[in-house]
């Protein structure tokens, strides 16, 4: 029923099947709708954004967003791009440096809340700005948020003042890094000052771009958030990952540990310490994720029977890619960081061979702590 039917508010096709996607519709909203001989229809994001003035991010694939970035490159604006702090890898927009052209970027870790007090900000700060210049971003001020705890927005918004001279603000991310709690907290921090939200079309796509004013004739735009496969959010069913993402501050778990001895982290990760002296290692992962230690002689076999068992999540281990296995040897102690997850703080002067899934990404930095 839905062939020839569009929404009026941001012109996306209307589909029933996926709310994640542009257009959709509740079937049931739009079967009521059709019964009432309504002849005007909103997706369930326009009406959201007309009736609360609330906005909810939608995905959408690569080309269209190429479209957008391209019509990004064109205009003078200033780039506003959020990451997850927990998910720097899933959270990177590929070639977003080569379409900012000369626009100036203010970058954003978002999800600060979930940092244990003893990180050391200006270290992650620090890193943040390292991994960005790795991908070719060089920001002209970084910060640290958290969307939901309102903490620094107040900061982000005077960041934005400065740094706009007089430019249109677009604001950019991928999927699931907080970027419409973001935008919905500058909304509040905002209103009463300004006018209401609006749309309007970005040029060359089908999509409506959200504008928040700022002053008469310049706006706050809101984009709408790509996809990254590396994200852990691919393997995982959404409870799954309710149950690896860090929901709350991360409350440091030391294990000690004697070569050769393995950790595993649900059935997600496993960390063989193959030589090196008794060491701890300190893990930073979502509370209520089962970290087992066991003897790495026997850890094949404990995975083979464990995994979808003790070892979860994965719950259903077959849509999960095989382990792959990585070894390193650490000169100074190094956090382990496992995109998507959090990380693990590795002692010096060590052997070890990590297994993640093929396709989700690991790093190691200076830690943070
Ligand atoms: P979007 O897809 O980028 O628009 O992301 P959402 O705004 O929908 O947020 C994705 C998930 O991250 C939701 O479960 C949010 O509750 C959560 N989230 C967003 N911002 C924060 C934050 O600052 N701290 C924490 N702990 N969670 C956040």
């Amino acid at each position: 029923i839905t062939d020839e039917l569009y929404c009026i508010g941001c012109g996306a096709k209307l589909q029933t099947t996926d709310p994640e996607l542009a257009g959709y519709i509740p079937a049931s909203s739009l079967k009521k709708q059709l019964a009432d001989h309504n002849e005007v229809f909103y997706c369930q994001r326009c009406f959201r954004l007309r009736h609360y003035n609330e906005i909810t991010d939608i995905a959408i694939d690569d080309h269209e967003f190429t479209d957008l970035l391209n019509s990004l490159s064109a205009q003078k604006a200033l780039i506003v791009n959020v990451v997850d702090l927990f998910d720097f890898d899933g959270s990177v927009i590929p070639g977003l440096h080569r379409f900012v052209g000369d626009n100036p970027v203010v970058l954003v870790g978002n999800k600060a809340d979930l940092l244990p007090k003893s990180v050391h900000r200006p270290k992650i700060l620090n890193w943040l700005q390292q991994q960005a210049a790795q991908q070719g971003l060089h920001p002209v001020a970084t910060l640290l948020t958290s969307a939901k705890k309102l903490y620094q927005v107040d900061e982000l918004l005077a960041t934005i003042e400065k740094k706009r001279q007089g430019r249109d603000v677009y604001v950019v991310g991928t999927t699931n890094v907080g970027k419409s709690t973001l935008i919905n907290a500058i909304i509040k921090q905002t209103a009463g000052q300004n006018d209401v939200i609006t749309t309007s079309r970005f040029p060359g796509t089908t999509l409506d771009q959200i504008q928040i004013p700022l002053s008469n004739d310049h706006y706050l735009i809101d984009t709408p958030g790509i996809i990254n496969g590396t994200q852990m959010a691919h393997y995982l069913s959404p409870k799954e990952l309710r149950f690896v993402s860090p929901q709350n501050e991360l409350r440091p778990r030391v294990f000690q540990l004697t070569p050769p001895q393995t950790l595993f982290l649900g059935g997600l990760v496993r960390i063989d310490f193959l030589a090196g002296k008794r060491s701890s290692l300190i893990v930073y992962v979502e509370n209520n994720l089962l970290v087992h230690r066991t003897k790495t002689a026997t850890a094949d076999d404990f995975y083979q029977r464990q995994r979808g068992k003790l070892l979860v999540p994965p719950t259903d281990a077959d849509h999960l890619p095989e382990f792959k296995a990585h070894e390193f040897t650490t000169k100074t102690a190094q956090d382990l960081v496992i995109a998507g997850l959090g990380w693990v703080r590795l002692p010096a002067e060590s052997q070890f061979r990590v297994f993640v899934p093929a396709g989700v990404n690991y790093s190691l930095r200076t830690p943070i702590v």
